[in-house]
């Protein structure tokens, strides 16, 4: 289907809208598929094609996938065929009457309304399912803090502060290890002849390296994220300018420590669970103002970790204190005033202002 629209598209034709039957005869491995799931392929393709033509830039002509690359299908539950048994552990999909064993991750209730079959380049087989149920609540924890500012840092994962103090999170040394891991397993890899036997064994080995770093930092993500929401009515973090970062070269560090996931998970779950997410704007100078007074350390540099106030007196932890200053923006809601006004703002030489500018919830698309 794709091959016939690209076709048509290099020669400038009209390009034609195609159905998967039509490939049946010549390709009679389709009909060992079920017709949902060729059904939403199509349906994919044609969006691919209609999001490229609304919008040439963002959305790019749709490509042929790699077969190594991780590969999927969508089925819909028409009939009740497709069906978990949580007892035997066996999932039912169409054209799969015996069931296939699977690990199950969870019960669930509700009606089964598509699953998406995946597998990854590690060779790892993933079945998703997604589910309508009646009861949408999550279980909401009575937050025991009102506030807390979280500050993003290279040197630590994230420096917190709310109601009780200030406390740092470290990356986890796992996820070191297994980055230096991968590295060593990248150079082993390109050293192999590629398309022998031993480059694919050490494809696989990488590909598998990447899926464990991948699932390590998930879940390492999804953890502090969680706890954060449980704890905090108010989380306010910066607003850094991931895509701009990632240009430096602080880029590896940066992209590794997973910060714009972190910042999307925290922003969801603050939906799911009744809490207010604030990210402050990028011109506000959270490492640049001493907490205690107020005053504004122009001077202070990508490296100084600490500095005293010549203000105050007060010597400050550079994390620490930004941390602070997020958390006392979480304190002054509601009277926050809109984004618009941000940079009136920052530019004003003393002190917190009073009203912080902030970009609430949702509006931001700074990172990807
Ligand atoms: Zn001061």
């Amino acid at each position: 289907m794709l091959d016939e629209k690209l076709q048509a598209y290099k020669k400038k034709e009209r390009i034609p809208g195609v159905t998967p039957a039509e490939y049946k005869k010549e390709f009679p491995f389709l009909k060992e598929v079920d017709s949902f799931a060729l059904c939403n392929v199509q349906l994919q393709l044609e969006k691919a094609f209609k999001d490229h033509f609304r919008n040439r830039k963002q959305f790019k002509l749709p490509k042929f996938k790699k077969k190594r690359d991780k590969q999927s299908y969508t089925t819909n539950n028409t009939h009740n065929l497709i069906r978990v048994d949580f007892e035997k552990e066996l999932l039912y999909l169409p054209k799969i009457r015996d069931g296939i064993k699977i690990e199950l991750h969870r019960k669930f209730d509700g009606k089964i309304k598509s699953v998406t079959v995946s597998k990854t380049s590690d060779g790892k087989y993933y079945a998703s399912i997604l589910v309508e149920t009646e009861n949408r609540r999550n279980k909401v924890v009575e937050p025991k803090s009102k506030a807390c500012g979280i500050d993003l840092g290279l040197e630590h994962f994230a420096t917190i502060t709310n109601d009780f103090g200030s406390y740092k999170i470290e990356h986890p040394q796992y996820l070191r290890q297994g980055e230096e891991r991968l590295k060593r397993l990248q150079k082993s890899f390109s050293r192999k002849q590629k398309g022998s036997k031993n480059s694919e064994k050490a494809r696989l080995r990488l590909a598998r390296q990447h899926a464990y770093i991948s699932s390590a930092r998930n879940d390492f993500l999804h953890k502090l994220s969680k706890a954060i929401i449980d704890e905090n009515q108010v989380v306010v973090v910066e607003d850094i300018n991931v895509k701009g970062l990632l240009k430096t070269r602080l880029a590896k560090s940066i992209g590794d420590s997973g910060w714009s996931k972190f910042l999307t998970y925290l922003r969801y779950k603050a939906e799911w669970y009744g809490r207010t997410f604030i990210q402050v704007d990028r011109f506000f100078p959270s490492s640049k103002l001493c907490h205690r007074c107020g005053y504004k350390n122009e001077d202070l540099a990508l490296h100084d970790r600490t500095w005293c106030c010549p203000a105050c007196g007060e010597t400050h932890d550079r994390d620490v204190n930004a941390s602070i200053n997020l958390y006392f923006v979480g304190l002054g809601r509601p009277e926050v005033t809109p984004v618009e006004q941000a940079l009136v703002d920052d530019r004003s030489p003393y002190g917190l202002p009073k009203k912080p500018s902030c970009d609430e919830t949702g509006s931001s698309t700074t990172y990807g």
